[in-house]
């Protein structure tokens, strides 16, 4: 039994934070799991996870993680795009040309060749299609303390996600986006003073747990959201308010 019973979903990002409590939390729901990462070993010893390592940034390697996923199961039905980097901490006037670049290259161009790997393993699904989930920020919707790729690549995330959303739809395929507010992982800066400037931004006054992150992506991998596309839903603890 479980929310995903009988799904076979791919999550990038699998092994840290986010990604990898969604593999948890999906694994627990019924879900078969393609672990995507750079470090795809760390989700190695749970015999419903598949780990694939793959750096995003490179098309032909996330074609071929997508290609052993479908070698070794029948379709794919959930698609979690979680690999993400927080970028360099610098003043704008400092920021070099690879600062830039690197940032966009995972967050954005990442997540394009993933969503469009995921189209076209989906539209094999036809009539039932899927559910593409790509991970944003809060950081797109509102001013957030991080130099400016950042919040340029997460808010092309949102983008993309309208765009395909409505280009797949007659597909019967789902985009949409979640955009986290402040969340317990690796990412989030570790000195204590920007730590909780960031934390404390939300009117809530805390970070999230990954955990529930990972059921906003759960909902919207779930056929509850059917009737959810090209949304971008945004735990954030009353940062942002809409
Ligand atoms: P994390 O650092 O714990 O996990 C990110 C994972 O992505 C790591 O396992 C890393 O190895 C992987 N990754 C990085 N570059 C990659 C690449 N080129 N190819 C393949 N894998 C790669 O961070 P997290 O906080 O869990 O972040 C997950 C997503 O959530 C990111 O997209 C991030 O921007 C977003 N997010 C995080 C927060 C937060 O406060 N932590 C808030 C909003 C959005």
């Amino acid at each position: 039994g479980g929310r995903l019973a009988g799904k076979v979903a791919l999550i990038t990002g699998a092994a840290s934070g986010i990604g990898l409590a969604t593999v948890l939390r999906f694994v627990a729901e019924g879900a078969l799991v393609v672990a995507v990462d750079l470090g795809a070993e760390r989700t190695n010893g749970n015999d419903r996870v598949l780990p694939v390592a793959a750096d995003v940034r490179e098309s032909f390697q996330v074609d071929a993680a997508y290609e052993r996923a479908l070698a070794e199961f029948d379709g794919l039905d959930v698609v979690v795009n979680a690999a993400g980097i927080s970028g360099a901490q610098a003043d704008i006037a400092d920021l070099t040309d690879e600062d830039f670049a690197e940032v966009v290259a995972v967050n954005l161009t990442g997540t394009f060749y993933s969503v469009r790997a995921a189209v076209r393993a989906m539209r094999g699904n036809r009539p039932t299609g899927g559910s593409i989930i790509n991970v944003s920020s809060v950081g797109a919707l509102a001013n957030f303390p991080l130099p400016a790729m950042y919040p340029a690549s997460k808010a092309g995330v949102l983008g993309m996600t309208r765009a395909v959303a409505a280009l797949v739809a007659s597909d019967g395929i789902r985009v949409n986006a979640v955009a986290p507010g402040a969340t317990d992982t690796p990412m989030l800066p570790s000195d204590p003073d920007v730590r909780r400037a960031v934390v404390e931004l939300g009117v809530q006054r805390r970070s999230a747990s990954p955990a529930e992150i990972a059921n906003t992506i759960l909902f919207l991998a779930s056929d509850e959201s059917a009737f959810f596309t090209g949304q971008t839903l945004s735990p954030n603890g009353g940062y942002v308010m809409h």
